[in-house]
């Protein structure tokens, strides 16, 4: 779901232009820069003669999610020279590694939870994201939830994300307050085409849950053998800088879990038939008093077989959160 908005990028590359030209005082060597300067100018044109985003070498489109990351990119994946497909190696190692140290430690067990969770991405990076933190009080963070975009540009936002909620839990705000302030910090830093669905909540040690659901598909409660869903409590964050998010309470007992999952899971199809919330719902109460991380299996296998092995087009994140 990107979308290349030409008239802000026209303004983006024009300011960076001006910029670009300050320096060039400043550096004792500019002949670099020069080079640059004419990328950037080049890339102008062909957004004034209407041929920007087409690869120069085969005509065909440029991916779009490249140019989000890149305004001067020229040629497609397929056309990318010895050092510039190096470059974006080295540029996916790096991002698919600063994914995997974002993750929480899984399958814990922390005052009266346990939680496990699964992220599998469609490609070598994701636009999802995942979180547990155990707070000094004895209760738990969870968060999940989902960039818009694919790729490289769509895992760089959810980073970046991920790190804003990390950096407002130290204020020690309540839940609803964390997710308002995190979509206005996102909005004002984001190129405006990327939003994010979400799920943010704590489950404290009395069992007593507070969730907050930013325009993301329904998590589910299983209460006392009973499975409903949670309606979303505000819009996705990074669409509009002055959102209000509210919040929702319940209690779980013993046995009692919560189930997050990014679309992915549900919106898979086979056949153009969707794997689906209700399949989920019976799944899940087939697995019965299972342990989360074997929940999670059950549903992955599941899937699986619904699909009957044809290849997956998204990213897909399930957590758990149960009460023991
Ligand atoms: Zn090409």
């Amino acid at each position: 779901m990107t979308g290349l908005n030409i008239p802000a990028l026209k303004n983006h590359l024009t300011e960076r232009r001006e910029r670009l030209q300050e320096t060039v005082k400043y550096v004792p060597d500019p002949v670099k820069l020069y080079g640059l300067l004419q990328q950037v100018d080049s890339a102008l044109e062909r957004i004034d003669n209407g041929s920007y985003g087409i690869c120069n070498v085969c005509h065909d489109p440029i991916e779009e999610d490249r140019l989000l990351v890149d305004p001067l990119t020229t040629v497609c994946l397929d056309h990318l020279d010895h050092h510039q497909r190096k470059a974006l190696e080295q540029d996916l190692e790096f991002a698919i590694k600063i994914q995997r140290n974002l993750l929480p430690e899984n399958n814990l067990k922390v005052n009266g939870w346990e939680f496990s969770y699964n992220y599998s991405p469609a490609g070598p990076v994701s636009g999802d994201f995942c979180d547990f933190i155990k707070l000094e009080d004895g209760s738990v963070l969870f968060a999940l939830g989902d960039v818009s975009g694919k790729g490289i540009s769509a895992s760089l936002m959810m980073s970046h994300l991920h790190a804003l909620i990390r950096s407002l839990l130290s204020f020690n705000l309540p839940v609803n307050e964390i997710v308002t302030r995190a979509n206005r910090l996102f909005c004002e830093s984001t190129v405006s085409t990327h939003y994010a669905t979400m799920v943010f909540g704590k489950a404290s040690q009395t069992g007593d849950v507070e969730i907050c659901i930013a325009g993301h598909n329904p998590p589910l409660v299983i209460n006392n053998g009973k499975i409903a869903s949670l309606n979303a409590t505000g819009i996705p964050v990074g669409l509009f800088c002055h959102s209000e998010y509210e919040l929702i309470n319940f209690k779980l007992q013993k046995d009692d879990s919560l189930i997050l999952y990014t679309d992915g899971l549900t919106e898979a199809s086979f056949n153009e038939i969707e794997y689906g919330e209700e399949r989920l719902k019976k799944q899940l109460l087939k697995s019965g008093a299972r342990s989360t991380q074997n929940i999670i299996n059950d549903l992955i296998d599941d899937q699986k077989s619904f699909l009957k092995d044809s290849p997956r087009f998204d990213d897909i994140t399930i957590s758990i959160l149960k009460r023991i």
